[in-house]
């Protein structure tokens, strides 16, 4: 049946549509940007489904993505010949934020029209944008292998509807019609230049009717014309690459609208052969700490796109890591099961690791204040780095940053190798506290005797560090020892006469401690005279191997 069905958009879309245009409308030209990004990776998509049912291709494998524009009806039009969509695909792609992050989308709306309109960009909402030059958008699609086709329509106002089309050609067809005063979307040159400054990387064609002036005008010929590279990117020499062609790149992998912190460009040869991209994004994702969320490397092999998201390129504690490799070693028709024991995929996926590190050690050692602002977005997960990653435990430590005793600020800035190189005399451990809040970190009793001898002490109160710090029990050749945790021996630090002086309040205590302990009784193990304490009178003091006393309030807290 051809008829033809209103429906209604979900709630957020609706919200969401009002905010993008008003956020992001001093920033337009995305919109072009981004439903060419959703035309290349149609076609990957059909790529990749193809190496499995060639017929697909229906006798068309030249993928491209064609703009054309009518300037009488004031319509854009972006098409592509790649995958299509089925109504229900239709449905749930276009009608639905099919995202699980919604909620927190709202949530972490600010109001500040610049960081929302950030924020959009993590949520794969990019056509959307359409409505930032459009007040009626008609999205005609017909799935690959289909028959028939399905015809969206919308005027990005609540509802939308939905009818099934004709349509000869295989793909997606997206047809803006104009706002009033959107008419630089109808000149030729314009759109060239748009294209060419935002999807230059897109490795496949865009192409564009070719114009010729004629009589003072610009007129549209029959011929014609690739308006951008058309290579990949990553494939290219490095110095062939320009920073801005990096950035746009980056944007299109992924999904963010902000520029990234820093990447690393690598052709490795010889024994295997691969090419990496890898970028550190400036921000956190929303969903960072989901251990479920999707991974950030796209697999190709010899420039075709295998697959988003291989997880198996990736360890976990990078998972922020975005990017791209692309591999001569591994079969077309790989799959994710074929990666998960692939000796090929485990020698890239070291070799990108190394990558990633050198790259922020670098980072760390010549921009600090970019370093810093990695660390804050990103340190947490870092710190899982060194109980996942054995081999790089060492190199993973050496970019934690702490807070300490030294400047007695929240700000974590302290490398073990700076604390190291700040040791006292005599001094052979690396003193540390944890506590569930910055504030009972820094005012814990056990500092007392730290403070007084001018002993650094990092303050850990990250819900990781207790499991990072189970990993971490030395650093170059130096103890970590917990400050709240057993006997405290400070050792050499120690004078002869305070030992002396501690020896004789020990004898006299005697009695005074058989009393308490009698008070106490099994409730505690052990009762001792201490000297750590300076103005407290008191402290409960883990054993050396018992769990800590802020782990066994955090294990109570999760109902262990
Ligand atoms: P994202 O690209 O981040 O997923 P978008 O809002 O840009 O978010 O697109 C939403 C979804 O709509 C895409 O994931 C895809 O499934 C579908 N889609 C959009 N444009 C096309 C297209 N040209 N061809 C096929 N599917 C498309
Ligand atoms: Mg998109």
């Amino acid at each position: 049946t051809a008829q033809k069905e209103t429906l209604g958009f979900q709630a957020e879309v609706k919200q969401l549509l009002q905010l993008m245009i008003h956020s992001l409308y001093s920033n337009k030209e995305i919109v072009l940007r981004e439903l060419i990004s959703n035309a290349s990776d149609a076609a990957d998509k059909l790529r990749f489904e193809a190496l499995a049912n060639g017929s697909l291709y229906e006798n068309d494998s030249e993928l491209k993505i064609r703009i054309s524009f009518d300037k009488e009806a004031r319509t854009l039009t972006i098409s592509d010949n790649g995958i299509g969509m089925s109504r229900e695909e239709v449905i749930d792609n276009i009608g639905t934020i099919a995202k699980s992050g919604t909620r927190e989308f709202f949530q972490s709306l600010s109001g500040d029209q610049a960081k929302d309109a950030n924020l959009i960009g993590q949520f794969g909402v990019g056509f959307y944008s359409a409505f930032i030059i459009a007040d009626k958008v008609t999205l005609t699609t017909r799935r690959a292998g289909d028959t028939q086709a399905v015809r969206w329509e919308s005027a990005g106002e609540g509802d939308y509807t939905l009818e099934t089309a004709e349509k000869a050609t295989r793909g997606t067809e997206i047809q803006m019609h104009l706002r009033e005063g959107e008419d630089e979307f109808l000149n030729d040159w314009k759109l060239k230049s748009i294209i060419r400054k935002y999807s230059d990387h897109i490795t496949m064609p865009i192409v564009m009717k070719k114009s010729e002036w004629k009589d003072g005008e610009q007129v549209e010929t029959d011929e014609d014309e690739t308006v951008n590279k058309a290579s990949a990117l990553w494939a290219r020499a490095k110095n062939d690459i320009t920073d801005e062609e990096y950035v746009e790149f980056y944007k299109h992998v992924s999904h963010d609208f902000q520029d990234p912190l820093a990447w690393s460009h690598n052709r490795v040869e010889g024994k295997q052969e691969y090419i990496s991209l890898l970028y550190v994004p400036s921000k956190a994702p929303f969903d960072l700490y989901d251990r479920e969320r999707k991974h950030g490397i796209k697999l190709y092999v010899k420039r075709v796109f295998i697959m988003d998201d291989a997880e198996q390129l990736m360890p976990q504690y990078l998972r922020f890591v975005r990017g791209v490799i692309d591999t001569s070693d591994l079969p077309l028709n790989v799959s994710r099961e074929i990666l998960q024991h692939s000796k090929d995929i485990d020698g890239i996926k070291a070799g990108s690791v190394k990558k990633v590190l050198g790259l922020l050690e670098d980072l760390a050692e010549n921009k600090p204040e970019q370093y810093s602002a990695f660390w804050n977005e990103f340190g947490k997960v870092l710190k899982e780095g060194v109980g996942e990653d054995f081999s790089n435990k060492e190199k993973i430590a050496g970019l934690f940053r702490f807070a300490s005793t030294l400047a007695d600020t929240e700000a974590q800035v302290v490398s073990l190798k700076d604390y190291i190189s700040r040791m006292k005399e005599g001094q052979d451990k690396i003193y540390y506290i944890t506590a569930d809040s910055f504030a009972a970190a820094q005012h814990s009793p056990h500092l007392e005797i730290f403070r007084k001898k001018g002993i650094e002490v990092l303050l850990m109160s990250d819900r990781v560090d207790e499991w990072m710090l189970g990993s971490l029990t030395e650093f170059d050749g130096k103890k970590l020892q917990s400050v709240a945790k057993g006997d405290l021996d400070l050792g050499t630090l120690e004078d002869e006469a305070e030992k002396e002086q501690q020896k004789k309040i020990e004898d006299e205590s005697k009695s005074l401690i058989e009393k308490i302990k009698t008070a106490l009784g099994e409730t505690v193990n052990e009762v001792r005279v201490t000297h750590r304490l300076t103005d407290s009178p008191a402290c409960l003091v883990s054993g050396e191997n018992d769990l800590s006393g802020n782990l066994e309030r955090m294990l109570k807290a999760a109902g262990q």
